[in-house]
């Protein structure tokens, strides 16, 4: 059997949601509301788990629980599909390993995988840290993966500061034998920061790109002029995964 890697981004790609706007789309209205002007100021370049992390410490100021963040996590829809197409490719492929590379945090993604009894999917979960304060157990903090004292990651194709999907795929990879080790990689991802990993992979390699999402934009508008090389496969709901992966 080939050897593969099988790649997840995780909001809008492995669940059905955005797992940031999630927690406050099911607790409050206002601090959803909160959290889209923040997301919204500044010069564009705005980064992501910054911005959730300070509306996570309104949440706790308002008064909401742990509790109230993990039930709303346990709430997020990940489709019955997603989850038997990975079950299903796990169960016959002893040579198929998963990675999950996504800009949500180790709390959202450990707590859904959890209730899903998904946890031992991946066998490495690449984000940004995340803990529940020592003194004030309702606080959740978020921090960024890269933090903001270490040097930039140089990424020159528009990955945000806290991490470069790209640069933590081959970092991945070296740590795990060289990209030649495997047969075959394959990416599931739908958002703009999935462009640059889909560029370190090779002829022969797919990309799973969610239908009319950030990420199909770029690849129609870049993915020529970059040197994209890797064969790609539109899906728009999780029953075509499923269909994908049972021809791996
Ligand atoms: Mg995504
Ligand atoms: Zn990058």
């Amino acid at each position: 059997m080939p050897k593969q890697l099988v790649v997840f981004d995780f909001d809008w790609s492995f669940v059905d949601q955005d797992t940031d706007r999630w927690v406050f789309e099911v607790l409050s209205t206002e601090l959803r509301r909160m959290l889209q002007k923040r997301k919204s100021a500044g010069t564009g370049m705005q980064c992501t788990p910054d911005v959730v992390n300070e509306t996570m410490e309104d949440l706790w100021k308002a008064g909401y629980k742990q509790d109230d963040v993990l039930s709303a996590l346990r709430q997020l829809p990940l489709h019955p599909a997603m989850k038997r197409a990975v079950t299903s490719l796990k169960q016959r492929s002893d040579e198929t390993t998963f990675l999950c590379l996504s800009n949500s945090n180790t709390v959202y993604i450990g707590t859904i995988l959890e209730h899903h009894g998904l946890t031992n999917l991946f066998s490495e979960i690449v984000t940004n840290p995340a803990h529940w304060d020592a003194s004030h157990p309702d606080h959740l903090h978020i921090g960024r993966r890269l933090p903001s004292t270490s040097p930039p990651h140089g990424c020159t194709v528009g990955c945000l500061a806290n991490m470069c999907k790209g640069d933590e795929l081959d970092a991945y990879l070296s740590a795990n034998g060289g990209k030649d080790s495997f047969d075959k990689i394959v990416y599931v991802g739908d958002g703009g920061n999935d462009f640059c990993p889909l560029l370190r992979m090779r002829r022969g390699d797919i990309g799973y790109v969610r239908k009319g999402f950030e990420l199909d934009e770029r690849v129609k508008e870049e993915g020529e002029r970059e040197g994209l090389q890797v064969d790609v496969k539109l899906w728009e709901q999780a029953w075509q995964i499923d269909e994908y992966f049972a021809e791996l």
